[in-house]
């Protein structure tokens, strides 16, 4: 080593973050300590749903950021970013304290959108994935009513089709769940075969789609569905994500991210860095998808290293098609690598073991 070149504060402990602080030897042989702020407990979205409808147990998807970051060598400070000094080159906690950088990197993932609907009161979000942790206790109380529930689920994508067949097959046949698109069809993003199985399946659950309509507003109790308002016992709202609104307060982004160049870094700020949901990619859009992030992190080390040596920046080259498995309870899933299309429970095999490796590697 030769001598000590600078110091990266990773902020967010996202899957690109995970695997930098696995490498943090890399970049310490090159003169480059790391220290990460982020909270304590990292959730791992791909088993967000069956942990949330009460099918997985909660641990099996929960990292510990504090044990992973200290086996590595690597200070980290439990809490969240809240303020950015560009030309002072520092980061706020949101204890007041600062961190000084040579480089920093962004890696915080992204939050539900809302608003339209406009929401009122406590309504359960998909992200961050907190929201999704209490809803295991709602669904939980819910399974031991007198009367059988009703629960709405607005959003036709991939996680308002996982939410709604793993909420249904927590609270069985009797419960009344329905699924609220505004398109005609559920999955827009996906091939058509992907979403003549995913209704298909959420029918043989007793799940009643509603398609092509506008839910206006909604609330702990109740909602707005083209002017009518229907009572329910719970509302779920998976409407899509986007990026930290802290991101924008910080003068880095807006709702699509930081915006970044193939080489990670903002293209006004070179010691800037962002990756995963939170990174706006100029060279092209890239789906809310935890895998980009998994890939961009090899990227990310040898660019904060060339970064700091002197060297070549790296690019990112992503994948063009990914393989995603909707969990869909009841022991099966939908797996989805275009143009393949499949339901069954080796879909399910398939990704409970690569989830399983991918968690083991960080525990
Ligand atoms: C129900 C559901 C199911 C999904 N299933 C899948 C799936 O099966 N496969 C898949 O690929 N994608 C899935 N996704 C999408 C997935 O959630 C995201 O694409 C993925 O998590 C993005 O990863 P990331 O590394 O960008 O950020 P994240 O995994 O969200 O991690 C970001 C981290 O940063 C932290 N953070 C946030 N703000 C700050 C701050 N200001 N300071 C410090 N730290 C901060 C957060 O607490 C979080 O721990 C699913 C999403 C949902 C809602």
């Amino acid at each position: 080593m030769s001598g000590r070149r600078g110091h990266v504060v990773l902020v967010g402990a996202g899957h690109a973050h995970l695997e930098v602080l696995r490498r943090a030897d890399d970049l310490r042989a090159a003169g480059v300590e790391l220290s990460v702020i982020a909270p304590g407990t990292f959730r791992y979205s791909g088993l967000a749903s069956p942990i949330a409808a009460g099918l997985v147990a909660e641990s099996e998807g929960t990292i510990d950021v504090a044990a992973l970051a200290a086996r590595h060598g690597v200070t980290h400070h439990d809490g969240l970013v809240d303020a950015i000094d560009l030309p002072g080159r520092g980061v706020r906690a949101d204890d007041g304290s600062w961190y000084p950088y040579t480089a920093v990197s962004f890696n915080v993932g992204s939050v539900s959108r809302t608003g339209p609907p406009a929401v009122a009161g406590e309504v359960t979000v998909t992200k961050p994935l907190t929201g999704l942790a209490r809803l295991r206790s709602r669904l939980a109380e819910l399974s031991g009513a007198p009367r059988p529930s009703r629960v709405a689920v607005v959003g036709g994508g991939a996680s308002g089709v996982e939410l709604a067949a793993t909420i249904a097959v927590r609270l069985g046949p009797d419960a009344e769940v329905s699924l609220y698109g505004r398109g005609p069809r559920l999955l827009t993003a996906a091939p058509a075969r992907a979403a003549r199985l995913a209704a298909a399946a959420l029918a043989e659950r007793g799940i009643h789609l509603v398609g092509g309509v506008s839910v206006d507003a909604v609330a702990a109790d109740h909602l707005e569905v083209d002017g009518q308002l229907q009572s329910v016992d719970l509302v779920v709202l998976a409407t899509g994500l986007v990026a930290p609104p802290v991101l924008a307060e910080l003068g880095l982004g807006g709702a699509r991210g930081i915006p970044t160049l193939a080489t990670l870094q903002h293209p006004g700020h070179p010691e800037v860095f962002a990756v995963g949901d939170g990174a706006h990619f100029l060279p092209r859009p890239l789906p809310n998808l935890g895998v980009y992030g998994v890939r961009a992190a090899p990227v990310l080390v040898a660019g904060l290293r060339a970064l700091h040596t002197g060297g070549r920046q790296p690019v990112f080259r992503p994948q063009r098609r990914s393989l995603q498995v909707l969990e869909l309870g009841a022991g099966e899933a939908l797996g989805i690598r275009d143009p393949l299309v499949w339901r069954g429970r080796s879909a399910l095999l398939l990704k409970r073991r690569i989830d399983r490796r991918w968690l083991e590697r960080y525990r």
